[in-house]
């Protein structure tokens, strides 16, 4: 049973528009059913309102977007973009009804150029699936959410994504060349390009990369690629006190070492995974660090001993180097499941995603400690440690002051760390709070300029950012 809300502007899509939505999409292009609606009323972020749509339109094609916007404009309907809804942030939350226009079906591949190194895909593509074919050429798109196996290119564009290799390899957009973008209007534009140079004119790919379904409906999408590493070697360092594992994460880079991947997981997210997945972690620690390097063999022999060194002298109770494939797998495996197995313990997840300088790291996650202690609050924390971010997972049966102040507080301190409030999560409804907080006003009034001009109706996901959602 679905506990989703019928929305506030419940029946804006009228009968006629109805029919014309369904001329343009065909009656297997279209749901109105609302069995068939309940799916798109939320997104994986936890403790916010879901909000049944109207209808949910699934396109193929650019140019059914653009007729299905022109229509929405006149009609003053709102339209949701979507992909996969693997967001942790109500990202897709249809908070006013209307339309969910979700990309799924725009699955193509449509280029891979192994000689330029990079491809042409619609927003639909998983992005594990665009790695598939990448590593038949020898490539790799390096940005992984630890959704990659379900989550699309579009959302992943749009949503900004981080991921586990970001340390090395930056995130979604540093990969994104070019794009086709519908407008709010319908019109259909083409931002950048296919090369690594291209500064004709503003940076306009960037400007929708982030964007949040706010801004135009992503159609296509060029990334750049890479070549995929030769060599890597895994680790997990075992440490007995979260500050010292917290140091080590510094002085890993600090040794001139710049790991792929550099995760952390503290005690509770430990407890729950090995509840959850029995990998056979050591759920006395106080915490564990995944450490990845990869390149060059030569390279990653090297390196690996300076890991192997700065994490002993930093005080880790043990340091082990995975010897094969299956065991790296479990590894990994351990920290894709710490948000699953987080989620299992209590009916509420509130998931944050502060990010803050690299050395301030341990302090960070001192205080988290001190918050959960002064709110009485399960809190488990897991991250990408080396690129400073954080995401302290608060378990509760239900949402009530304890956890809007520790929030409060968690935000506050990322900030006057000199971090920010969202590092790849996105602000969704469940930052925009706090978006003055970090912006300023002036930075939120430019950014509602940039929306005006876009999308004057105001029809593209209205009730956002920069808009004023108040849970
Ligand atoms: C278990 C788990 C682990 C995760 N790990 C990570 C992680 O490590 N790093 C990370 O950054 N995120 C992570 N995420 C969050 C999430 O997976 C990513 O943000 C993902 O890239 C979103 O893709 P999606 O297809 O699900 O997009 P959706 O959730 O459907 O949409 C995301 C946003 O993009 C907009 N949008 C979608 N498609 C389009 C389009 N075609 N045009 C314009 N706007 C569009 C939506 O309106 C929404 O605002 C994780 C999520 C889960 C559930």
């Amino acid at each position: 049973m679905s506990n989703a809300l019928p929305s506030e502007g419940m029946d804006m899509v009228s009968r006629q528009l109805l029919r014309q939505l369904k001329d343009i999409l065909g009656s297997d292009g279209l749901l109105s059913d609302p069995a068939d609606l309940v799916g798109y009323a939320g997104d994986a972020a936890g403790g916010l309102p879901e909000v049944l749509p109207d209808v949910v339109v699934l396109p193929t094609q650019t140019e059914q977007i653009s007729r299905i916007l022109t229509l929405a404009s006149a009609h003053r309907v709102p339209v949701y973009p979507r992909g996969a809804g693997t967001n942790l942030s109500g990202g897709v939350v249809p908070l006013e009804g209307g339309i969910v226009l979700c990309t799924v079906r725009m699955d193509r591949i449509r280029r891979l150029d192994p000689v330029d190194m990079y491809a042409v895909v619609e927003p639909g593509v998983v992005i594990e699936d665009l790695n598939r074919r990448a590593g038949e050429h020898g490539l790799l798109y390096p940005p992984d959410p630890g959704s990659v196996a379900t989550a699309t290119m579009g959302g992943s564009v749009a949503e900004g994504s981080g991921g586990l290799r970001g340390l090395k390899y930056g995130v979604t957009r540093d990969y994104v060349l070019g794009l086709e973008v519908v407008l709010a209007d319908g019109r259909v534009v083409r931002v950048g390009g296919r090369t690594i140079k291209n500064v004709t004119g503003y940076d306009l790919v960037r400007l929708f990369v982030g964007s949040e379904g706010t801004l135009g409906v992503i159609t296509e999408i060029t990334v750049r690629l890479i070549p995929a590493p030769e060599a890597s070697a895994t680790f997990l360092a075992t440490f007995d006190d979260l500050g010292r594992a917290g140091r080590a994460v510094a002085d890993i880079v600090g040794a001139g070492v710049l790991p792929a991947t550099l995760e952390i997981m503290d005690d509770y997210t430990l407890a729950c995974v090995e509840e959850h997945a029995a990998l056979g972690l050591p759920t006395d620690a106080a915490a564990l660090l995944l450490i990845e390097v990869d390149g060059p063999r030569e390279t990653v022999e090297i390196e690996a001993a300076t890991v192997e060194e700065v994490c002993a002298r930093a005080g880790a109770r043990s340091v082990q180097r995975a010897r094969d494939r299956a065991e790296r797998d479990r590894l990994w495996a351990a920290r894709r499941a710490a948000l699953p197995a987080l989620a299992r313990r209590r009916p509420v997840t509130i998931l944050e995603d502060i990010t803050v300088p690299r050395s301030k790291v341990a302090e960070m996650l001192t205080f988290i400690r001190e918050i959960a202690a002064r709110y009485g609050l399960e809190i488990g924390t897991f991250g990408h440690a080396g690129d400073g971010n954080l995401h302290p997972t608060i378990l509760v049966d239900e949402i009530d002051d304890r956890v809007e102040a520790a929030v409060r507080a968690l935000v506050g301190r990322a900030l006057a760390l000199g971090g920010t409030l969202s590092g790849e999560h996105g602000i969704g409804m469940a930052k925009a709070p706090f978006l003055v907080e970090e912006l300023g006003r002036e930075g939120v009034a430019l950014t509602s300029t940039i929306k005006r001009a876009l999308d004057p109706l105001n029809i593209l996901n209205p009730g956002k950012f920069p808009g004023r959602w108040r849970g």
